[in-house]
């Protein structure tokens, strides 16, 4: 049965412009058959309203790969070693504070803390770094670390409840979750891209329980790949009911797949594409405020546009990632020109989108 509905896509725009909110069915109808100009347009007006329409944000995070060691083996993933590998290697809490040291020391504040599955590390360890790291740096620190993947080792091999490691691992010093991990969430795609990660069932129990345990986060999604785009949408829908029962979900961000992997399809994504989809995430997710565009994915000229389609974020500067290669912007400077040159006025966020500053003139 098609999901596709009646509606002509102009009726479905003046819906999502008058606050009401479209279905799935709706969606992928924008997603198959709206003319992207005027997508992105009402896109560019729902942020307008929600967030006003001239200031666009960044951030600034160090990625901090605490070990390369994973025994899950995603398709994409060009990072992890098997156990026992001679490339294979586990940060000590020292090293683990030195690299979060040179961050802040370029103005970061947050530390992305995130590694492969290796069931030989206890709660201890991972609890023994984010307390160091606060001890050492301040609690100002913001630790946002973990996809599900990681918590459910954790859950399996101490056997306590998730809650429970949630808790010891708050207690130390953990803030948030990143939105890692989501990929496409169909148990199809899952198969496809890494058939040893868990079901959406269990991606959504995880997520659903750090919103619980006070541990918020983002979500995001990877396409480009043999997905259909019904398939993008259910994701969103995914998303979005969950949303609905907890508001853990700060901000969302769509990211393609790169080329590098043979072990399944990646297409190129074309930038209309991309930027549709990016405002469809702005229409479809009514709940969510924040939607952000990743350069490291599409390059500059696209994330551009994106702040035209309803994004409002340029994410953040990363300062280290190991599991995609980078694109991004390498100076907090050369963020705010790459804002003003996009004709927004810059203004640098915290993880919560709390500003730090007042927002610059365009051409700051
Ligand atoms: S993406 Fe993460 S979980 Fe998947 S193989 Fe790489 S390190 Fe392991």
């Amino acid at each position: 049965m098609s999901l596709l509905t009646p509606e002509p896509t102009d009726y479905i725009l003046e819906k999502a412009l008058a606050g009401e909110r479209i279905s799935a069915p709706e969606a992928l109808r924008l997603y198959e058959e709206a003319d992207f100009l005027r997508l992105a347009s009402v896109a560019r007006d729902l942020r307008r309203e929600r967030l006003g329409d001239d200031v666009a944000t960044y951030t600034m995070f160090r990625v901090v790969n605490y070990t390369n060691f994973c025994n899950v083996d995603c398709h994409f993933c060009s990072f992890m070693e098997s156990y026992g590998s001679e490339r294979g290697y586990v940060l000590d809490q020292d090293a683990v504070v030195e690299k979060m040291r040179e961050a802040v020391e370029i103005g970061a504040n947050q530390m992305f803390l995130q590694g492969g599955v290796f069931e030989e590390l206890g709660l201890d360890y991972y609890t023994g770094i984010i307390r160091a790291v606060k001890e050492r740096l301040g609690s100002q620190v913001h630790i946002r670390a973990f996809s599900p993947v990681e918590l459910l080792s954790l859950e399996k091999t101490t056997g306590m409840p998730l809650a429970e490691v949630l808790g010891e691992l708050k207690a130390a010093g953990m803030d948030s979750v990143p939105g890692a991990g989501a990929e496409i969430l169909t148990d199809r795609m899952r198969r496809i891209l890494s058939p040893k990660k868990s079901p959406v069932s269990e991606w959504v129990r995880v997520m659903e329980t750090c919103h619980e345990e006070g541990l918020p986060g983002s979500a995001n999604i990877v396409f480009g790949s043999e997905e259909t785009r019904a398939e993008v949408i259910e994701h969103l829908e995914v998303v979005r009911s969950l949303q609905d029962r907890t508001g853990g979900f700060l901000s969302f961000i769509p990211w393609t797949f790169q080329q590098q992997t043979k072990k399944f399809k990646v297409r190129t994504v074309p930038a209309h594409e991309y930027l549709k989809v990016l405002a469809i995430c702005r229409i479809f997710l009514d709940n969510i405020d924040h939607i952000e565009t990743s350069l490291m994915v599409l390059g500059q000229g696209v994330g551009s546009l994106a702040l035209h389609a309803g994004a409002d974020d340029i994410s953040s500067i990363v300062l280290e990632e190991n599991v995609l290669r980078s694109y991004g912007l390498k100076s907090e400077q050369k963020a705010r020109e790459f804002i003003a040159d996009s004709g927004f006025r810059p203004a640098k966020r915290d993880f919560y989108y709390r500003l730090a500053e007042e927002p610059a003139t365009a051409s700051a």
